[in-house]
């Protein structure tokens, strides 16, 4: 069993990268992909301990795609991240901290109790939204997380807050260069309607996409068994992992997604290895 979409507490997961890889340890996977949100940090302090695990070095960027913001991975198995990208991931996370400083003020010009304290306290180095949410449901403004995004936080929202997010199209040109994977993380969330799914899927591979998340927590047997198909007519990479957020999003598990139905082949992370050889091997000349 193996896993490569994962958060940890360095983004909105609940487990410290230590937890993530013990818990990965006892309960038998192969391998395990960190993906947090918009920072290495995770990986970088689960490298140290990962000794029985095969850790895979991910992250998940919020990048703008025709006017929406939209999630993707990047995988780098040749022995994790260059400084090329690292540099790029640490001024995207500039923009992640002013955002939120204009969320708390613009929550506080209408009377939310709510301070820039606080959200670090909670969401640690890089906090995001759902650490927004989960202090808005706790002070009882909302009933729930899912009401504070669909209230006030989401981009329907009304004290939505855009960041300064990089386009789709710079993010695929700076994972390639770093030589690293690109795949489009949770696909069907974006569009629903299969045939626009493939047509988006295919404008975005001329943008240099890569690969594609077939494998997921919120994905039908009968969607993974199209965007398999999707995949291999369009020649892309396959990945999946379960997304797992640890407390944030209890019915996700590590490994076997939700209702233990996920179920990732090994030959994905082969496959992912063998073909990011091939493109490290081109970048060289
Ligand atoms: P951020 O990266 O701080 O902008 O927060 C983005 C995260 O907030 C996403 O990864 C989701 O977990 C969550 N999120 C964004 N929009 C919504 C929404 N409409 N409903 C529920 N969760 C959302
Ligand atoms: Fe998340
Ligand atoms: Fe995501
Ligand atoms: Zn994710």
């Amino acid at each position: 069993m193996i896993d490569l979409h994962t958060h940890t507490t360095e983004s909105d997961g609940t487990l410290s990268p230590r937890e993530l890889l013990q818990f990965a340890q006892r309960i038998g996977l192969e391998a395990v992909g960190i993906t947090d949100h918009d920072t290495f940090d995770g990986y970088d302090s689960a490298a140290q301990f990962a000794q029985k695990v095969d850790l895979v070095c991910g992250i998940e960027l919020s990048v703008r795609c025709g006017g929406r913001s939209l999630h993707l991975l990047g995988y780098f198995l040749g022995g994790g991240p260059p400084q090329s990208i690292r540099r790029w991931v640490k001024s995207l996370q500039e923009t992640r901290h002013a955002r939120n400083l204009r969320l708390v003020e613009l929550l506080s010009t209408h009377g939310f109790a709510i301070t820039l304290d606080e959200i670090y306290d909670r969401g640690g180095k890089l906090p995001g939204r759902p650490h927004f949410a989960m202090i808005l449901t706790e002070k009882g403004y909302v009933n729930s997380r899912q009401e504070a995004f669909d209230r006030y936080l989401g981009e329907a929202g009304v004290y939505h807050v855009s960041r300064d997010e990089p386009t789709m199209a710079e993010a695929l040109k700076i994972i390639a260069f770093a030589g690293g994977v690109s795949s489009l993380a949770h696909p069907l969330r974006i569009v629903k309607q299969r045939d626009s799914l493939e047509h988006m899927a295919r404008r975005m591979q001329t943008d240099g996409l890569m690969g594609i998340e077939v494998y997921h927590s919120e994905h039908t047997h009968d969607d993974t068994i199209f965007l398999e198909s999707l995949a291999a007519r369009l020649d892309l990479m396959v990945t999946g992992g379960s997304d797992f957020h640890g407390a944030t999003k209890p019915h996700v598990l590590l490994g076997t997604g939700t209702a233990g139905e996920l179920n990732v082949p090994r030959r994905v992370l082969e496959d992912l290895r063998f073909r990011s050889q091939h493109a490290r091997n081109n970048l060289c000349g």
